[in-house]
């Protein structure tokens, strides 16, 4: 084997097709669709085309008139394989289905200047999960009524019929769509309709399968409406009084606290359709290579993030763009080192709850696995500020950092190297967005302490401090990273 090996090594430097070895990094996501539609068992393949290189090999040597063209041919496969992969920026094996483009649902503002695409944002992933989780029922379904209509709630049902799924996780969601109308009302007094289209990639477990789906959900509202204030609940509860839901009758969604009809997107956003678009049985993998994209492109950046960079600045003089890259640091810091041990606990108050679950899964997937992504020396080499928005209750500042250092996957009791290099640095470049609470104010801090009380951070798995009990991990009092995007695939 060691020799086959070396043989391979051997021609892929003559063919010049050692392509980069690529990585997941924590929010890597370049995993996440699975790489699917290559069957079953990548070791069995690796081995295939080991066993198949072995015997060219002796081909070209003993029987050149047959190796020679075999070998044409396969230089015109690989380099099809490789046009093909780069025409296919976005994922390796990528999506069945081309990806929307994400936009900004600012506009929404004009008629509801409470509202927050993070909070927004923040909602769509919670209900998204909690939805996916409810679907093997039309009873546990219930508990979401209010905000997913009837027609959507159908539709889940009949995804995996009785079939209860185990976990949902969001690889990655965009706005794509935002409709609003001119005025609230129309000429006749009657509410108009504010819609926020939705795109989802996720991991949906049942018992039996994974699945990776591309998916639209559709929200909805009253244009009359303002966004409510955040909660502390991250719970579904009535959209009207706030009374933990519960129907007044089995088979209405009138709530029985308020007595009133509440699936209809009158006070709260309602998921009023959801369309698949793909679902692939595709279980996540984090051993194969996936190249590094985008590390050159230009940088997105907002039109207006200089004037509302300013403008934070301004509202808060302690903010200097040196103590948030600071504090950025930090967390990039926390994050590698406990991605890299598999334990996740010390970088549980640095970022929002939602991200956590996700760096949670692939965690686990890599424990279930007996895996583990070992990241040494990272460093970050360089920053840009890409964009700030503003909004009544946060502010969001994103950042491009490029950064370096030693990725690679080993296996958790060998250390056998599974993906990627020891010795060779790799450069990398991600947007990372954090956030903090817009009454909030102070220079950011660079210790892992508490934002609040300046204890050593220990936080509970639902966010708060163990020593003042205060929640900390939705910006309550300093910046949290919210969210890690890659560089091909974000568009400002
Ligand atoms: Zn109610
Ligand atoms: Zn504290």
């Amino acid at each position: 084997m060691k020799r086959t090996t070396r043989t391979l090594v051997l021609v892929g430097l003559a063919l010049g097709v050692l392509a980069g070895v690529a990585f997941a990094r924590p929010g890597g996501g370049d995993s996440f669709s699975g790489g699917g539609g290559h069957g079953s068992g990548g070791g069995g393949g690796a081995t295939v085309i080991f066993e198949l290189i072995y015997w060219l090999i002796r081909l070209l040597i003993y029987v050149p008139q047959v190796g020679l063209p075999l070998l044409a041919i396969l230089i015109g496969w690989l380099i099809w394989s490789a046009y093909k992969q780069h025409r296919n920026k976005d994922w390796d094996s990528g999506p069945p289905v081309a990806l929307k483009r994400a936009v900004s649902a600012n506009d929404l503002k004009r008629l509801d200047p409470e509202f927050s695409q993070v909070l927004f944002e923040d909602f769509a992933f919670r209900l998204f999960s909690t939805a996916q989780r409810a679907r093997g029922s039309a009873d546990t379904l219930a508990t979401v009524a209010p905000y997913v209509s009837d027609l959507a709630r159908q539709h889940l049902l009949q995804r995996t019929p009785g079939l209860p799924v185990q976990s949902a996780i969001v690889g990655a969601m965009r706005v794509y769509r935002v409709e609003v109308p001119q005025t609230p009302v129309d000429a006749n007094g009657i509410a108009m309709r504010v819609r926020i289209g939705v795109e989802y990639e996720a991991n949906v477990t049942t018992a039996e399968h994974t699945y990776y789906t591309v998916e639209t959900w559709l929200f909805g509202r009253d244009a009359t409406r303002l966004s409510k204030a955040p909660g502390a609940s991250k719970e579904f509860p009535c959209p009207n009084c706030g009374a933990p839901w519960q129907s007044s009758e089995t088979g209405t969604q009138k709530c029985a606290s308020c007595r009133e009809v509440v699936d209809n997107g009158r006070f709260d956003w309602i998921v009023e359709q959801i369309s698949l678009a793909s679902s692939d049985e595709r279980p996540p993998t984090v051993t194969k290579e996936v190249p590094e994209r985008g590390t050159d492109l230009a940088t997105y950046r907002a039109a207006d993030v200089d004037a509302r960079w300013m403008e934070l600045e301004t509202d808060d003089p302690a903010i200097t763009e040196q103590n948030l890259m600071a504090r950025l640091n930090l967390i990039y810091k926390e994050l590698n080192k406990g991605w890299s041990n598999n334990d996740l606990r010390a970088v549980r108050g640095l970022v929002s709850d939602g991200l956590f679950d996700y760096l949670q899964y692939w965690v686990d997937t890599y424990k279930k696995q007996g895996l583990r992504n070992q990241l040494t020396d990272m460093g970050i080499t360089h920053t840009i500020v890409a964009k700030v928005t503003r909004d009544k209750w946060y502010d969001a500042v994103t950042i491009r950092l490029w950064a370096t250092g030693k990725d690679f996957v080993v296996k958790g009791e060998t250390g056998q190297l599974m993906r990627g290099s020891k010795t060779k640095p790799r450069p990398y470049t991600e947007y990372w967005t954090l956030i903090r609470s817009r009454s909030k104010k102070g220079a950011p801090i660079a210790t892992a302490t508490c934002p609040n009380c300046g204890a050593p951070l220990k936080i509970t798995m639902a966010g708060a401090c163990e020593h003042c009990q205060a929640h900390i991990t939705a910006g309550e009092f300093d910046w949290v990273l919210s969210k890690i995007e890659q560089d091909d695939t974000y568009r400002g």
